[in-house]
């Protein structure tokens, strides 16, 4: 679909010619056709997918007609560089447009916004305690806003701003379009999205080419002590006939080895401080096929190329997010699909958040009931109801549904 076809007014078609943009972005393609029919929306994105142009443009739309100057539509930001950032934009998208625009973030003298403000604005660009500020002061009134955005909540969240929003969310009237946009959802931010969000139609975008795309990435919410009956119960139930387990240090790596062993598997530890020919020897065997599971540490998984590893699992996610996109690249090289499994305990959800963020995409996560997470438990529940439209559920009730397929 073109920007034409999707029905924008000539004056913001025009603006987009003179950025160059021939054709929308993924999100752009879905995000700006549900804003124009007034759909709530939530948008998984992040900056660099187009995003802002793919709520801006829709928005400039709606402003053509009422009443200008009157506070119509208002954008929360977490940083003053991303508010200044997003309010250039919309000057860019709304140059052939006579709209007021204004931005306000703290850290710099609030007369000048507050002159701002009194004259009067359509769009408004705002942190949230700066925003707090002019609201006490009498400075703003919603009374005509028709549309709240809210962008890279994950960072609010970061920042402790939810509770500033919350406040200034109790002020906009009820009847109102929002669209809310996060590069993650943490459990706190659904929360927060559930609450403020009516039906919305949910967006998701991968960032292109970060991860192997025959990946299918799924996450085991689990507790630490569980962890090895979880991964033997795995090998068993997905028929893992070639799985490549990571741990996080060469003593886990020979320990997880030796249990598994006990429990009658085909088992090898690899990681630096085996001998070369210990490791050669150890690879060929798990080429052959002699070795089902190979338990190994990221350093020893570097540049790895076996071919047919049917899982790769995540015992524990490692230090950084980056060495995840590398180990689940060792699977899915050869055939076009792989699995790459992360067993996930309560304390390791931080990781999980900086991998998201990292690919750009939410993974599933998947909750057996007998290895059901004490830990996890408090974030389960918000989470079925942002299931994307059009998903498929299914498969043997003792699963819960992924909470985002891509
Ligand atoms: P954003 O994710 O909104 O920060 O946008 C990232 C960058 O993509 C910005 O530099 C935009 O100017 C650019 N951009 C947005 N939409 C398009 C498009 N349809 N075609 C080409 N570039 C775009």
């Amino acid at each position: 679909m073109t920007f034409e076809e999707m029905g924008l007014a000539p004056e913001i078609l025009r603006a987009v010619k003179a950025k160059n943009y021939e054709t929308p972005t993924p999100i752009q393609e879905q995000a700006i056709p549900a804003v124009l029919e007034g759909k709530d929306v939530i948008g998984c994105a992040q900056t660099g997918t187009g995003k802002t142009a793919g709520f801006t443009l829709p928005i400039l739309h709606k402003l053509r007609e009422g009443r200008s100057p009157s506070l119509r539509v208002l954008v929360l930001v977490p940083t003053r560089e991303l508010a200044a950032q997003v309010h250039e934009s919309i000057r860019t998208y709304g140059r052939y447009m006579r709209l007021k625009t204004g931005v306000v973030f703290g850290g710099v003298n609030i007369e000048r916004q507050t002159m701002t403000l009194r004259h009067g604005v359509d769009i408004l660009v705002a942190t949230p305690g700066r925003l707090l500020d002019h609201m006490r002061q009498g400075n703003v009134s919603y009374k005509n806003l028709e549309v709240l955005v809210i962008d890279e909540a994950d960072r609010m969240l970061d920042m402790g701003f939810i509770p500033d929003v919350r406040m200034i969310i109790k002020h906009l009237p009820v009847q109102r379009q929002t669209l809310f946009f996060s590069a993650t959802m943490a459990p706190e931010i659904q929360k927060l999205a559930h609450e403020i969000l009516k039906q919305p139609v949910v967006i998701q975008i991968a960032r292109q080419g970060s991860t192997a795309s025959g990946v299918r990435q799924v996450v085991y919410p689990v507790d630490a002590s569980r962890k090895r009956d979880l991964l033997l119960h795995l090998i068993e139930k997905e028929k893992m006939d070639h799985v490549l387990v990571f741990t996080r240090t060469k003593h886990r790596a020979d320990h997880l080895a030796r249990q598994l062993e006990g429990k009658g598997k085909r088992v090898a530890a690899l990681h630096s401080n085996k001998s070369q020919g210990a490791r050669t020897r150890t690879l060929e065997e798990f080429r052959r096929g002699s070795i089902q599971v190979l338990v190994a540490t990221n350093i020893a998984a570097r540049g790895l190329d076996v071919k047919g590893i049917s899982h790769v699992v995540n015992y524990e996610f490692p230090d950084s997010p980056e060495d995840y996109v590398h180990r689940i690249g060792r699977t899915a090289r050869a055939e076009a699909t792989g699995d790459a499994i992360s067993l996930m305990s309560p304390n390791e959800r931080g990781n999980l958040r900086d991998i998201e963020r990292l690919i750009g995409s939410k993974i599933p996560q998947v909750t057996i009931t007998e290895f059901k997470s004490h830990g996890h438990v408090q974030e389960e529940s918000p989470r079925r109801e942002f299931r994307p439209r059009h998903q498929n559920g299914g498969g043997p009730s003792k699963w819960r549904r992924p909470v985002f397929e891509r």
